[in-house]
């Protein structure tokens, strides 16, 4: 596909905890730039996650690990905004410095798991992020979408039926996207680390290095 120019092409933002980041996250996070065109893609650990427990893993050995995962792919970029801040890491507040930072013109797309969507209507001014970006939701293995409460009528509302809504306009619209569907978690990874298995090739390998040097989730464990 023939990328818009840099300057104009629209941009994407993965937040997660990334505890650690996977296979699951990268890929996923291609196939965006590559099926909707993104100059762009950050992907944005969250230093204090404010809907589940603190992650054992500091934050900023988990942004070490996005950016071990993502070097020589210059489309993806590890933003490490959320570190800087202090208090809960609040989605929406990350929106607004980054519509600041690429002006009122330029498409923004927040993207989330469909896991993610179920509990968006917990998450601080939930109703305001569609006033900074889009929503791109990936359908992800397992998961289905809500089909009641306040998150699906809000989804009915607002859900795009074309990409192009979100490569032509600012912010505002969802869009629902299924890609290629891969069944990695983190929480297995941390699982399979801390019972001495080995998670090679969920997750890239100086990934695997690097929770190996630091002993992140297990004591003692060699792969
Ligand atoms: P955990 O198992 O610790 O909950 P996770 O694997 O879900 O972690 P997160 O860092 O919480 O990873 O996820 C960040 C974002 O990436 C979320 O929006 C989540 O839905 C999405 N995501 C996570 N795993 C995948 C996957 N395998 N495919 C597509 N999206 C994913």
């Amino acid at each position: 596909m023939t990328l818009p120019e840099a300057s104009v092409a629209p941009v994407a933002i993965l937040g997660g905890t990334f505890n650690p980041i996977h296979n699951g996250h990268l890929r996923s996070a291609l196939e965006l730039v590559e099926r909707l065109g993104f100059a762009r893609l950050h992907l944005m650990p969250c230093a204090t996650p404010p809907h589940r427990d603190a992650p054992d893993c500091p934050a900023t050995r988990r942004a070490d690990m996005v950016e071990l995962a993502i070097l020589g792919e210059p489309r993806l970029c590890c933003d490490r905004r959320e570190l800087a801040r202090s208090g809960p890491s609040w989605t929406v507040d990350s929106l607004q410095e980054l519509r600041a930072e690429y002006g009122p013109q330029r498409s923004l797309s927040l993207v989330l798991g469909c896991d993610a969507l179920l509990g968006l209507d917990r998450w601080h001014r939930w109703q305001a992020l569609l006033d900074f970006a889009h929503i791109v939701v990936i359908a992800r293995p397992g998961w289905q979408l809500p089909e009641q409460g306040a998150v699906a009528d809000w989804l009915t509302r607002h859900r795009a039926a074309e990409p192009s809504a979100v490569q032509q306009h600012p912010a505002g619209a969802v869009l629902v996207l299924e890609l290629r569907p891969l069944d990695i978690s983190s929480t297995e990874i941390r699982a399979l680390c801390a019972a001495g298995r080995s998670p090679r090739y969920l997750l890239p390998e100086p990934v695997l290095d690097y929770i190996e040097k630091h002993q992140l989730y297990a004591a003692g464990i060699d792969f």
